[in-house]
């Protein structure tokens, strides 16, 4: 399981995120990028979201389950 962290002093809203995610983790509300999604998020196999963000305002950092 991993955590998505977006910084919203980076982030513009532009979209691109929601864009290249294949499985729809994020909307844009209010102008900035909000991982709605983050069941659906593929996880470290996947970063696209990371690697596709121009501004660098997307983090992905483990979460391990307290369960
Ligand atoms: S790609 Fe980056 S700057 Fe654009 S909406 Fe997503 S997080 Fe914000
Ligand atoms: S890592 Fe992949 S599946 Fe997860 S939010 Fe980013 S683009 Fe979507």
């Amino acid at each position: 399981m991993v955590k998505i962290r977006v910084d919203e002093s980076k982030c513009t809203g532009c979209g691109d995120c929601k864009f290249i995610c294949p499985v729809g983790v994020y909307e844009i509300e209010k102008g900035k990028a909000v991982p709605v999604d983050m069941e659906s998020c593929c996880g470290k196999t996947c970063r696209l979201c990371v690697e596709y963000c121009w501004k660098e305002a997307i983090q992905q950092t483990e979460r391990h389950n307290a369960s």
